[in-house]
């Protein structure tokens, strides 16, 4: 039997960050994970380069069945104390875009800091080790794994949601929750790409590789970024964030000319080169390609500029304005960036991350009903309730 003070499940971002944490007041850490290669979500992140944090990190950029919930960790733990540490081991990093924070070099900079830190605190870090079962005694836990027995007095459960199972996902968290009386949320893929009904998959195929500005909106909520059109649907930020509000059934929203009047641009063109075909205007603020398929897509017909009453160039800029997608489905945790749902916030302590009804058993980053917008916010849960839950396990 290998006795512990704590035993972290989950060798990802959140498990990690927090057997460092833990590891340095002096507890023994040692942290089990069933996959052979650990850290696989942080090396893929960010196209390779991490997107960390996120300068404006707050509440408001998450999704709970208690938004309130993840105030407390991100409050003891911001976004300002990563970025300490990040600097701390000389990594150097940029703002892409919307404060999101990126490596310079690689995702492989923050991987390695994490096992630093646990080394440095003295935390270990087991692989290919299977959690058969897991009893509750009265001073603490004991594992059952294909590694031999543990025991520890507090058990963290970092395991992650269910999005990409071929990096190692998998519903463990979910089935210790049950396991202990906790409950679960719904849980269902987020942050992911649309797929298409075949009427629109049909034309809309074409179009791959085209990506437009766009507001995308569903359920009140809105995204001002790109969208990009690929052969399977449709993708890029403001199809991965709007993914994680959108229901089965629902349409969404894209203002295919965000920033501007469409109307207003058509009816001055209108004036200006009356015998103007509409595509070749429209050609100069979408691509080319885009325009061609969108016409006879959207229901509209090219003709001289001349040609249209008032009433028509206004439903040409509604078309534009106002494009009114039903997605089939989404391609699901295939591809998923994020798990939506998970273990009921209720049931744990916002400030410890604990479950309130079982002693020593804590439930730390996507595992939990806590789910971040795109842009380095989920990291940034991962290093918040990890923290927190660090300083007590
Ligand atoms: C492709 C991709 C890109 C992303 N890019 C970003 C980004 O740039 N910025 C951002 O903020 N977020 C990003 N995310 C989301 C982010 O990676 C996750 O929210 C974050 O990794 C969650 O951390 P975690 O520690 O809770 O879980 P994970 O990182 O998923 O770690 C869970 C760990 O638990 C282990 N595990 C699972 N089941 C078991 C079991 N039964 N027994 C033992 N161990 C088990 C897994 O092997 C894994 O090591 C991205 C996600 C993906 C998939």
């Amino acid at each position: 039997m290998i006795n512990k003070d704590v035993i972290v499940v989950g060798a990802g971002a959140a498990g990690l960050f927090c057997a460092a944490e833990a590891a340095k007041r002096g507890r023994s850490v040692t942290v089990l994970d069933h996959a052979k290669r650990i850290g696989g979500k942080i090396l893929m992140s960010g196209g390779g380069r991490c997107n960390f944090t996120n300068m404006y990190a707050s509440a408001e950029n998450f999704l709970s069945d208690n938004p309130h919930f993840c105030k407390s960790a991100l409050s003891r733990y911001t976004q300002w104390d990563f970025v300490g540490l990040v600097s701390e081991y000389g990594i150097a990093y940029h703002e892409k875009t919307l404060g999101q924070l990126f490596c310079d070099n690689s995702a492989k900079d923050i991987l390695n800091m994490l096992l630093k830190e646990c080394d440095k605190a003295g935390a270990t870090i087991t692989t290919q080790c299977e959690i058969t079962a897991i009893t509750k005694r009265d001073d603490g836990f004991e594992l059952e794994t294909s590694k031999g027995s543990y025991q520890c007095e507090s058990l963290v459960i970092a395991t992650g949601g269910l999005s990409m199972p071929k990096l190692g996902a998998s519903p463990f968290g979910y089935k210790v929750a049950e396991q202990f009386g906790l409950s679960v949320k719904p849980t269902r893929a987020g942050l992911v790409p649309f797929t298409l009904h075949e009427q629109d998959k049909s034309v809309l195929a074409d179009l791959s590789g085209i990506s437009l500005d766009a507001r995308a909106s569903c359920n009140d909520t809105n995204f001002n970024e790109n969208i990009l059109f690929t052969h399977r649907g449709l993708s890029g930020p403001a199809v991965l964030q709007i993914s994680s509000f959108w229901h089965p059934g629902q349409a969404v929203e894209f203002d295919l000319f965000p920033h501007g009047d469409l109307h207003q641009e058509l009816t001055s063109a209108q004036v200006q080169s009356p015998d103007s075909q509409l595509a070749t205007v429209l050609a100069k603020h979408y691509p080319k390609r885009y325009v061609q398929t969108a016409l006879p897509y959207l229901g509209l017909e090219n003709k001289p500029l001349k040609q249209y009453q008032g009433k028509q160039l206004q439903q040409v800029a509604d078309a534009f304005h106002q494009w009114q997608l039903k997605p089939n489905g989404t391609e699901g945790y295939r591809t998923a960036e994020v798990t939506l749902g998970g273990v009921d916030t209720n049931q744990l302590s916002s400030k410890t991350m604990m479950a309130k009804d079982v002693e020593g058993l804590y439930f730390i980053g996507e595992v939990v009903d806590v789910t971040g917008w795109l842009g380095g916010y989920n990291f940034q849960w991962a290093w918040s309730s990890g923290w927190v839950a660090g300083q007590e396990a």
